[in-house]
């Protein structure tokens, strides 16, 4: 089967080609797909290889939530991303408009309830890894850019301020760096901290014997946390991590420890942050994500009118954005040429192994 190029993105790096026969290929055709969340770099890189699987696939900007989920009536499919909200009032909507397929185009699924799902009927899947490399050296691009004071230095310099004060960093060989979840993501920022000399500790309820083959020991949180120089979070979002990062944890961090989360916002405590932050206690806080993202990242609202603006203003979010030793991307650790390639594959394959009736191997259950 001939794939599709990912030809809108710089330096197309391959193209897409599912894992079906050009008989199978027919036979998908007819399955319709709507694509909620569906920004312009979602077009680009998801549009060419699901409208050629997926003639009749459709994509909407908004997300998916109880306003929006009539849209889905008279479609198979709906391809979800991170903050769409597959509660069980949308499950109801999306059953009755005739979907039969959550197809995630993400690992994570804390926002889908699967019970709702599995009682209409609905299948989900998900893209359980991508690039695990993506997120692992995002973490690190944060981590240096906050020692080396790089966003500081970038504004400083544009303004015409070449000054030094307030620049000092660390050298980063024989810090001590705790890894907390050592999963696919976790094991990469173990590979690359260790590679740049770093004395790494690891943290996770299951060992990864990949992490132990590097020499890297596994210590209890209570010995990790007044060890670490720097903290990076690499769990999933579950009850039992839900506020990992309290007031609690924090007091018994080593002071001005660099804590960096590009897993999901639920594992920090915000309210923690801001008497940590002002103390020293937190010398650095690297954010991929944030606790009240859903309602807020992903969209461009420099170009709303102020009312709509101050809708959505979050206070809380915005103090933490004006600390100077904090630095926040938006949601933005996965994506790479790759990781989209990764996606794109794996979403159209889910889509077409569920039509065709084969073993889905990327579902999740309650
Ligand atoms: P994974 O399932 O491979 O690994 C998760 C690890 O966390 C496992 O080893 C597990 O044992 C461990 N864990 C579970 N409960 C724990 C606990 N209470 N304490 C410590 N460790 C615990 O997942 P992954 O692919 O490595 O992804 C990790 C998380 O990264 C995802 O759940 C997702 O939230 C986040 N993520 C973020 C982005 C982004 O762009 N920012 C992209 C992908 C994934």
């Amino acid at each position: 089967m001939s794939g599709v190029g990912l030809s809108t993105l710089s330096g197309s790096i391959s193209t897409v080609s599912l894992d079906v026969s050009d008989d199978e290929a027919e036979m998908v055709t007819s399955t319709k797909v709507i694509c909620f969340s569906a920004a312009q770099y979602v077009k680009d890189f998801l549009a060419p290889p699901l409208l050629k699987y997926y003639p009749n696939s459709a994509f909407v900007e908004p997300p998916l939530d109880l306003d929006t989920a009539q849209l889905a009536k008279g479609f198979d499919v709906v391809v979800v991303f991170v903050n769409d909200y597959v509660t069980a009032e949308v499950v109801e909507v999306l059953a009755k408009g005739g979907v039969k397929m959550v197809a995630l185009r993400c690992a994570g699924f804390d926002r889908v309830d699967l019970a709702a799902c599995e009682k209409h009927g609905i299948k989900v899947a998900r893209v359980p890894t991508y690039s695990p490399e993506s997120v692992a050296e995002h973490a690190v691009a944060l981590i240096f850019a906050l020692n080396r004071r790089l966003h500081d230095a970038y504004m400083r310099t544009r303004m015409g301020n070449y000054a030094l004060s307030g620049l000092v960093g660390m050298e980063m060989k024989r810090k001590v760096v705790g890894v907390v979840g050592t999963g696919a993501i976790g094991v990469e920022a173990c590979r690359i901290l260790k590679g740049i000399g770093c004395n790494v500790l690891a943290y996770d309820v299951r060992p990864n014997p990949k992490v132990e083959a590097m020499g890297i020991p596994y210590v209890t949180m209570d010995e990790l946390l007044p060890q670490c120089d720097i903290i990076t979070l690499h769990c999933p979002l579950l009850p039992s991590t839900f506020h990992l990062i309290n007031k609690d944890s924090i007091a018994r961090m080593k002071k001005g420890v660099m804590l960096i989360n590009v897993s999901r916002g639920g594992l920090i405590e915000s309210d923690s942050l801001f008497d940590a932050l002002e103390s020293g206690q937190i010398g650095a806080l690297g954010l991929d994500v944030y606790e009240n993202e859903g309602s807020l990242f992903f969209v461009d609202y420099t170009m709303y009118e102020l009312r709509t603006r101050m809708q959505k203003w979050d206070r809380k979010f915005k103090t933490l954005l004006s600390y100077p030793q904090v630095l926040v991307t938006p949601h933005s650790a996965f994506l790479t040429q790759e990781a989209l390639y990764n996606i794109a594959t794996t979403v159209c394959q889910n889509i077409a192994d569920f039509t065709l009736g084969k073993p889905l191997v990327n579902s999740v259950k309650p």
